[in-house]
């Protein structure tokens, strides 16, 4: 799933780009002998595979990937992972436990350590039993992925994450907004490759 976006510094600014090129998109020099300030590194990819992290709160855009489709945090669906990796989320459908790979590209905005998986899992069992997780009683803006989510994060007593669930604005400004920002940025640079093959970022201190 990572594309692999690389990144190097030759005779200035910093240049992305998918695979390094010959020459230097910037001053033209043959990179094969060339001497590079900054020297190629992969930038990280901030997306995870839900199902390799277990007892982890997750979010993905409701439709498609990040990198392709997401535009508006308005867009995002949210759900948890069990100790064993299993996915439980709440949308018109109802509630649903599976392990298919439509989280392959989601945010990790918590993960609780270990010790906390037995009480993870038998908590988040007492929630799923409630009979308010029906597709019948899904509501698009009341009652949806993040009503399951903060419930079973409030009764879960998990210090500053069950702290910032009792309330959407806070638990979106301290634990989606910080994470959707850094993707963001991710995102619009692999876009950006994805159109022009490569990019440059030129500092604006340096044309004054
Ligand atoms: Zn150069």
């Amino acid at each position: 799933m990572d594309p692999g976006i690389i990144c190097f510094q030759h005779c200035g600014p910093k240049v992305f780009c998918f695979s390094l090129p010959e020459r230097c998109p910037v001053c033209e020099e043959d990179l094969a002998q060339a001497n590079f300030s900054l020297l190629p590194f992969r930038v990280p990819y901030p997306f995870i595979q839900a199902s390799q992290y277990p007892c982890a709160v997750i979010i993905k855009p409701t439709t498609g990937d990040f990198l392709n489709d997401y535009y508006n945090s308005m867009d995002l669906h949210i759900g948890v992972t069990t100790s064993s990796g299993t996915i439980v989320e709440f949308d018109k459908n109802g509630l649903r436990r599976h392990r298919s790979g439509q989280w392959g590209q989601c945010l990790l905005l918590d993960q609780a350590p270990g010790p906390w998986a037995e009480h993870w899992d038998k908590t988040l069992l007492q929630i799923c039993k409630q009979k308010c997780w029906s597709s019948k009683s899904y509501s698009e803006h009341k009652h949806n992925c993040y009503s399951f989510v903060l419930t079973f994060l409030m009764s879960l007593n998990y210090g500053n994450l069950s702290n910032a669930a009792r309330s959407r604005t806070v638990f979106c400004e301290k634990f989606i907004v910080p994470r959707t920002t850094s993707a963001g940025k991710y995102i619009s640079l692999y876009r950006k490759l994805k159109e022009f093959g490569f990019y440059v970022h030129r500092n604006k201190n340096m044309c004054k």
